[in-house]
């Protein structure tokens, strides 16, 4: 695929803000790794957490490990985009990549929780794609949080908890997928994805560009 900054800048799009929520354990932190390895044009926003970090996750590329100081200070320089409290945490997406990534015509993957979408809302719904993501059963959602081997049983119990309340914002999101089928899930996302790149009102050098075509009929 063409590397869209090497475009000349009348042919740039504008990038996409892709947001993946879904109850924790449905799936969508396999589906981020996935489409992140095989799109070079699609980079994900690292949240800043003052979550501990879990066996195997490195600081700054998961997320931004800091404590409840810092991210507080963040919050009060208004570095983050949106943030939120999930599962007795902070959770917050840095404000400044986001900017970066929208003017490079590059697209942004999100995985974060309906709080944070809704907030995202305000400041830049145009440039919004909002997929929310069903686990088939919530037999299959706690045996996903089992099989993930991360957490213990009093935090899974409080995800399954947490679940019912989750899945109740599926309607406020443009897209629901249910993730039964993993490769049938990550193909949707990017069929999605291919579509919204396409928009109309996201390939801005359009009107240039037709001008141009019917100005030279030969
Ligand atoms: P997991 O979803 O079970 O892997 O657990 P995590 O601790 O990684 O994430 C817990 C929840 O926080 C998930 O619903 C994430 O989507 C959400 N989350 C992660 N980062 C952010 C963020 O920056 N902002 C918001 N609002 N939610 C986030
Ligand atoms: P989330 O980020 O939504 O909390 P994960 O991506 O960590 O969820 O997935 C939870 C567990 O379920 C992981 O062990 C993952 O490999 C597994 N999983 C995800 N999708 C499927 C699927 N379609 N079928 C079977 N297992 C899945």
């Amino acid at each position: 695929m063409a590397d869209p900054t090497s475009l000349s800048p009348h042919r740039r799009r504008r990038g996409l803000l892709i947001v993946l929520s879904s109850p924790s354990g449905a799936g969508k932190s396999t589906i981020s790794r996935m489409l992140l390895e095989a799109d070079p044009n699609i980079t994900i926003s690292v949240s800043a957490t003052t979550r501990p970090a879990r066996p195997g996750e490195v600081d700054g590329i998961d997320y931004h490990f800091v404590d409840e100081a810092e991210f507080n200070r963040q919050i009060e320089a208004d570095e983050f985009a949106e943030w939120a409290y999930v599962f007795d945490h902070l959770y917050g997406s840095p404000k400044e990549p986001i900017k970066e990534a929208l003017k490079d015509g590059r697209d942004t993957l999100f995985d974060i929780d309906w709080q944070g979408t809704q907030q995202l809302e305000y400041a830049f719904r145009t440039d919004l794609v909002l997929i929310f993501i069903l686990p088939p059963s919530m037999a299959e959602l706690q045996r996903r949080l089992h099989q993930r081997g991360t957490d213990s049983e009093e935090i899974i119990a409080g995800r399954m908890r947490r679940a019912a309340s989750e899945i109740g914002h599926w309607a406020e999101y443009d897209y629901v997928l249910i993730n039964e089928d993993m490769s049938k899930c990550l193909d949707d996302v990017r069929a999605i994805i291919a579509a919204e790149r396409l928009r109309r009102e996201r390939q801005p050098y359009l009107l240039g560009f037709v001008r141009e075509l019917v100005a030279r009929p030969n």
